[in-house]
Order: C-alpha cells, then structure tokens, then sequence
C-alpha cells in the first residue's frame, strides 16, 4: 500500500500542514486531535473535518440535556475513526443518546394492537404507590418469580371499573418481563382487533391469527366491550384460548365485567342466545387465569 506521505506533492503537504498547523492554534482543539491516537501525517489531512468534529465534541462536553442537544444530527456526535491510513467520520449516539436507546431495547419485545401508544413506558417503579398495596401488585410480583419455572403461572381476568389502571398494570407487568428477560408479548385492544380480523379475512388472516395464539404473554384488553358475534366467540376466542391453554401460554384479559357478566354477554349474539358456548369460553378463562378485581378511581384526566 502506498504511504501517505507518497500520495502528496511537497507543496500540498505544505499547505495542508499550514491550515492544521493554524487550526491547532486553538489549544482545545489541539488537545482534541493529539488525544485520538492518529498520526499526524494523517490528521493533517482532514483539518476542516476535524474541526466540525471538535464542535461536536465540545457540544457534548457542554450538554445538559438530551433534548437542548446542538449537534447536527441531534443525540449523535461527528465522530472520527481511523481506519489504516484513513480517518472516515461518521455519526455516532452519544452516551445519553446511547443510553436511551438501551433503555427503550425491550420494547422490541412488545407489539401493541390498537393500543395507546404511552402504555409502552408503564413500568412497575412508577406504579402509583398506593397500588403497590393491592393484591394485583402481589399477583405481578409472583408472576415474574415465578416465570420460568416449568409450570408458567397463570395469566390474570382483571376486572373493575373505567380508568381504574387495568391495562397499566398488565403493561407495567409485560414491560418488566421484556427488560428482565426479553419475552415477548401482545396487547391487543380486543373489540378493534375482531374488526380487523374480519377485514383480513382474504388476506393475512392466518398469520395474524396464529400469532396471537403463539405468543409467549398475551392480553386481550377490554374483553366484553366488543359487539359479540357467534363468529368471534366460537372461530376465534374459542380457538385462541384453547390452544393457550393446551400450550400452558400465559393469558391476560381486562374487562369492565365480572366474569358471571361476560359469560351472559357473550351468550347473546345476533344469531341467538347460546349458553353453553357461552359457558365454554368462561371455563376456559377460568383455567387460564386468577380472577382479580381492580378497584379504584377513575385515573384518567
Ligand atoms: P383501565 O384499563 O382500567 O380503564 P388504564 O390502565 O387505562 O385504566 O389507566 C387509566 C390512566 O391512568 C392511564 O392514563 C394510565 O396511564 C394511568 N395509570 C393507571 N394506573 C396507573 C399506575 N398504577 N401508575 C401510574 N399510572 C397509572
Ligand atoms: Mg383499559
């Protein structure tokens, strides 16, 4: 390979040499280039780069908040790397940039069907303090001890009323497992996902379908608010819960209704009334889950 040295005229060299010479005038910048640990005969090369890398560097060094960052590429930092005889500049996350997206790794592991998009942040140390005290707070806590072992626990039917923090909890519960130990997760919104099956019956349908059925942690939110149809009962719940069940694959729901109520919901349908598929699809919730009411205001604003 050709030196550097051989890939320039005496006269460039000199000119190259005279703007990093007078660039490095400024004694920070000095200090900035001689601490990376690069020849001279190579830094000299890319004076203006490395200036507008030094800018970055000391909006960095000066950086409170990742928000009020000044970088070009803001959270990322012009940043050189050498490479034999080269230096090539690229856009590197700076350690509070680098710490957010570590912080936000798990929520690969979490997919949200029509679901408010916030309800990915819920986290059990933020949990309201007074819910700390609530059996449902005990349940998650057992839950994640109990995780791996050979016999998974039992997924929760979480009751109660409006805005009382259901989906929050089973959230906080689903994020703190995907951090703890990368499992993945659904949460689906229950009325609007049997739309959308519907609407893909030609298309993806299977795929959607199997995939709830598989996945490791599921929750069906807002069980119960759905219009029931027999076609959803008994083609999708029906099929969705045993497979889980068979599979010993964790299953959550959160309702506004009891389950007595569901089961009178769900045997009410537009082609008639029918109790004992009702009563099926009940007994199975009943094996799948601990029956958890969630009382407390309405927390929504
Ligand atoms: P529900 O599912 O029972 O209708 P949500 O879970 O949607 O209620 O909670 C209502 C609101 O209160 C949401 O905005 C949620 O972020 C907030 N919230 C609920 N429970 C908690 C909690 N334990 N800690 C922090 N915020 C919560
Ligand atoms: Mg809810």
């Amino acid at each position: 390979m050709q030196k550097v040295s051989e890939l320039f005229s005496d006269s460039d060299k000199t000119a190259l040499y005279q703007s990093f010479a007078a660039a490095c005038s400024d004694k920070d910048f000095k200090d900035f280039v001689y601490g990376l640990d690069i020849e001279e005969e190579i830094l000299m090369k890319y004076t203006s780069s490395l200036e507008d890398a030094f800018i970055e560097c000391k909006n960095c060094k000066n950086c409170k908040n990742l928000a009020d960052c000044k970088n070009n590429e803001p959270g990322y930092k012009y940043t050189p790397i050498k490479d034999r005889n080269i230096i090539n500049f690229s856009y590197v996350a700076c350690d509070k940039k680098q710490k957010e997206l570590n912080d936000n790794e798990y929520k690969k592991y979490i997919e949200l069907f029509d679901m408010p998009k916030d309800i990915a942040r819920a986290s059990l140390k933020d949990i309201y303090k007074e819910d700390k005290r609530l059996p449902v707070f005990k349940y998650i806590t057992e839950f994640i001890n109990n995780y791996d072992n050979e016999d998974k626990p039992k997924g929760l039917y979480l009751h109660g009323s409006f805005g009382s923090g259901k989906t929050y909890l089973v959230a906080a519960l689903f994020n703190e497992l995907a951090k703890k130990k990368n499992i993945r997760s659904v949460l689906i919104y229950y009325p609007e996902f049997l739309r959308s099956l519907k609407a893909s019956f030609q298309t993806t349908y299977t795929e959607q379908f199997n995939y709830i059925k598989k996945v490791p942690l599921l929750l069906l939110d807002d069980i119960g608010a759905e219009n029931c149809s027999a076609w959803a009962r008994d083609e999708v719940l029906g099929p969705i819960l045993q497979y889980r069940m068979d599979s010993h694959l964790p299953t959550f729901f959160t309702s506004n209704l009891t389950l007595e109520e569901l089961e009178i919901s769900l045997a009410m349908t537009s082609s008639g009334v029918d109790k004992v598929k009702a009563r099926r699809i009940v007994e199975r919730i009943k094996q799948l889950t601990t029956d958890l009411e969630l009382i407390s205001k309405n927390r929504r604003d």
